[in-house]
C-alpha cells in the first residue's frame, strides 16, 4: 500500500452497517429493506423512515444500476486522492428502487466515459481484511458511441 493509499479515510462499520459491509466483503450487495412494509432503505438505519418499525432484513440486490448524477475531480483534493485525479465520483441508483442510491467510482472508465444515465454493474474493490468498496464498471463500452 502507498503512502497515499494509507490516508484514504475508509467506513467504519457499525451496528446498522455492518451486514451491508459484510456483504460487499463476500462479493455480495444487500440491501436493508422493512420486514414490515418492504419498503428498502439506504443508508441503513435502525427505523424505516415509512411505517417506523424496528424489522428489518438483508436483502440481495442485482448490483445494476444507472448513473444518477456524477462530479468530475480535479486538484486540490486531500493527498490521498492527488494520484487519482482527475476522477468521477458518481451517484448511482440502482434497478431495484429509485429511492436505493450509492456514491463510488467507476473503475477503468477515464471520467469523460461516464455518462449520466450510463448503465452500470457494481465490482468490490477489496481495500484490506474489513472493507470491500462497492465501486462501479460501465456496462456499455464508451467507445461504441
Ligand atoms: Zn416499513
Amino acid at each position: 500500500m502507498s503512502d497515499a493509499a494509507a490516508l484514504v479515510p475508509l467506513p467504519v462499520p457499525d451496528e446498522d452497517t455492518k451486514p451491508f459491509w459484510e456483504g460487499c466483503r463476500r462479493g455480495e450487495l444487500l440491501m436493508q429493506r422493512c420486514a414490515e412494509c418492504g419498503h428498502f432503505r439506504f443508508t441503513p438505519r435502525p427505523l424505516c423512515p415509512r411505517c417506523r418499525s424496528d424489522r428489518c432484513e438483508w436483502v440481495p440486490v442485482s448490483g445494476r444500476g444507472t448513473v444518477y448524477s456524477k462530479v468530475v475531480c480535479h486538484p486540490p483534493v486531500l493527498p490521498a486522492f492527488a494520484e487519482r485525479v482527475p476522477y468521477a465520483v458518481v451517484l448511482v441508483e440502482l434497478l431495484e428502487h429509485p429511492s436505493l442510491r450509492l456514491l463510488g467510482n467507476v473503475l477503468d472508465a477515464p471520467p469523460e466515459a461516464v455518462r449520466i444515465g450510463a448503465r452500470v454493474r457494481v465490482a468490490f474493490q477489496e481495500i484490506d481484511d474489513e472493507i470491500a468498496l462497492p465501486q462501479w464498471r460501465l456496462e456499455e463500452d464508451p467507445r461504441s458511441e
